[in-house]
């Protein structure tokens, strides 16, 4: 028995239909367009003889009951960002739901283990700031007295949000009880980048998902008049901030180098006091943002960059103090399961590409819980996504529903083989 590629595809346009407008994907989580979504997605679900509900935190699930109660779960996400895109998280979704009536077909009703997908809520936090509400509420890391102070642009709490939605906040940790059977986790996703894309390869095989170090770094000198104040006389901290821009590229350089696998670090801000024409820079901060895959490299990035600011901030007579803003270590995922996802995608005839995630996914959080996980991408085209223009050919569409239907077949019988069912 096989899937309905097609369907898929035919399902991902339906979705746009009904909840895109001119400017993109209007499914922000918790909004009445994400509601209408998910109306239309359990009415999907609602053809398959299995069992529905939605969990505390507003995770929507399908079981399909299998012979043993051990569980392969299949995740993705339905929300999308304000001018989205049409397959950021639907992909992962509506294939799961092909492969479940694969499954229910070929099974009866009741394949060898129970297998089970999940929509998850608000995996962008497009609207309160937060990613990965549902997914992070299930795996007990999310942070509930962070979550009960988050506000929308408008001052609307997330939790009077979740009331409107039927949510209730002090229940959400309840959700946990969702993963007791887990054995296994897969997701598909599209990449989102361009590296599939560079490379010619439909399909990839993820590693796992890049550790983050984020960080404040102030560079304090003094303001002088730009005028009065000899060039060698100065404290410019702005001269100091400045050299950490090429300075980062060296330190990734060092750290994996220009590879495809390799670290990434980003200054995205530089804010200057007293940020005036005719002052010297007194203050300017800058903000850093560095990733890897590994967890040991990522800490050498770290110090490099803290090593490299200290000596600038020597050189230009200025001091330098660092704050961090939030972290979190690399996510690996599972080798068997890594293997399997390579096996999957070679069997429809591709090349398959071992690469890490850049952005976290549902994945990460599951992952980071202790169940053997892995995530399938398949190449984005312009390499770019939350935007409207986010778009993959509909050839590499079919493909990727097929080689995760197999993945899904093939973990089905890992749990089993490993004795986890
Ligand atoms: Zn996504």
């Amino acid at each position: 028995m096989k899937t309905n590629p097609q369907r898929t595809i035919a399902e991902l346009k339906e979705l746009r239909e009904l909840t895109a407008d001119e400017n993109g994907a209007q499914r922000v989580a918790f909004t009445s367009t994400w509601a209408k979504a998910r109306a239309w997605l359990r009415r999907k679900f609602e053809e398959l003889p299995a069992e529905i509900h939605t969990d505390e935190a507003g995770n929507l699930w399908i079981t399909l009951r299998g012979e043993s109660e051990k569980a392969l779960l299949i995740g993705g996400h339905i929300d999308s960002v304000p001018n989205g895109g049409w397959l950021d998280g639907s992909l992962d979704t509506l294939a799961g739901l092909e492969i479940l009536r694969r499954l229910n077909a070929q099974y009866n009703g009741k394949p060898p283990v129970t297998v089970r997908l999940v929509d998850w809520a608000d995996e962008e936090g497009a609207r309160f700031g937060k990613s990965l509400f549902g997914s992070s509420a299930c795996s007990g890391h999310l942070d509930l007295e962070e979550a009960r102070a988050l506000k929308d642009k408008d001052g609307i709490t997330l939790l009077a949000a979740l009331e409107q939605n039927g949510i209730d906040f002090e229940k959400v940790p309840e959700c946990r009880k969702e993963l007791a059977n887990a054995a296994a986790y897969l997701e598909l996703h599209i990449e989102q980048g361009p590296v599939l894309l560079d490379l010619d390869r439909p399909l990839g095989t993820v590693l796992g998902t890049f550790g983050v170090e984020r960080h404040a770094i102030t560079f304090h000198g003094q303001g002088a008049h730009a005028g009065a104040t000899p060039m060698n006389k100065r404290k410019d901290a702005f001269l100091a901030a400045a050299k950490m821009s090429p300075e980062i590229y060296r330190i990734t350089d060092r750290n994996g180098g220009p590879s495809r696998t390799g670290g990434v670090c980003t200054i995205g801000s530089c804010t200057t006091k007293p940020g005036i024409v005719t002052s010297v820079v007194e203050e300017c901060r800058l903000t850093l943002d560095q990733r890897h895959l590994d967890a040991a490299a990522l800490a050498r990035m770290l110090i490099e960059a803290k090593a490299a600011s200290e000596r600038f901030a020597r050189e230009g007579n200025v001091t330098v103090s660092w704050d961090r803003i939030w972290q979190i270590e690399p996510i690996l995922f599972h080798a068997d399961l890594i293997a399997l996802c390579d096996e999957a995608i070679s069997e429809t005839g591709a090349i398959p590409h071992r690469l890490p995630s850049g952005p976290l996914h549902d994945a990460s959080e599951i992952a980071r819980f202790g169940i053997p996980t892995v995530m399938m991408f398949v190449q984005s085209l312009h390499g770019i996504s939350h935007n409207k223009i986010e778009d993959t050919k509909e050839e590499h569409l079919e493909s990727a529903v097929t080689a995760f239907d197999k993945l899904a077949e093939k973990a089905m019988k890992w749990i089993i083989d490993n004795g986890v069912a």
